[in-house]
């Protein structure tokens, strides 16, 4: 699994802007956890496919005007959220176990897509674009693409790779 076809997520979002009561949750329901790799949030009961995990609130940063930092999600074409916590400590993975959509004007939802069991990290796919900020990818999937971006531009981020492997060489 590597995130949702458009299809489904398209459905997946419809079906949220449809149903309120979809929007309940509770924050007792995940916690912050410190692991190697830094914070991580981690599920305190069992979720289901498609339920709400937790709502993101934050910033909403119009992309014009706004560069973003490493925790900035994208909500549409015209505009970034600034998460606050639990949200900005949600991390990667290529294998994950959540999505990441549009909740409402000034919020994300983090949904679950497949059976969460209690205990578990919560982890969404960034989806990011190639560039040569972009670090490699530490969640340990089997299917890992390497580094953090979406699938879509992974060809174009090995060629970054590629260019800064020479580029390094040249300088010794
Ligand atoms: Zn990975």
């Amino acid at each position: 699994m590597s995130g949702l076809s458009k299809k489904r997520r398209a459905k997946l979002q419809q079906k949220l802007d449809e149903d309120y009561g979809y929007r309940q949750y509770a924050d007792r329901d995940v916690e912050v956890r410190e692991g190697a790799c830094g914070h991580g949030v981690h599920a305190v009961r069992q979720f289901l496919p498609g339920e709400l995990v937790i709502e993101i609130c934050g910033q909403v940063l119009s992309q014009k005007k706004y560069d973003g930092s490493t925790y900035v999600m994208e909500m549409d074409d015209e505009w970034y959220l600034e998460p606050t916590i639990p949200g900005a400590y949600l991390n990667h993975s290529c294998n994950p176990n959540a999505e990441l959509l549009k909740l409402t004007d000034s919020s994300m939802g983090i949904i679950a897509i497949c059976n969460i069991e209690p205990g578990s990290e919560i982890t969404f796919d960034y989806q990011w674009t190639a560039g040569d900020w972009v670090p490699r990818c530490q969640c340990g999937a089997p299917n890992c693409r390497g580094w953090v971006v979406g699938a879509d531009s992974l060809e174009e981020m090995k060629e970054f790779a590629k260019e800064q492997k020479q580029k390094s060489k040249r300088k010794k």
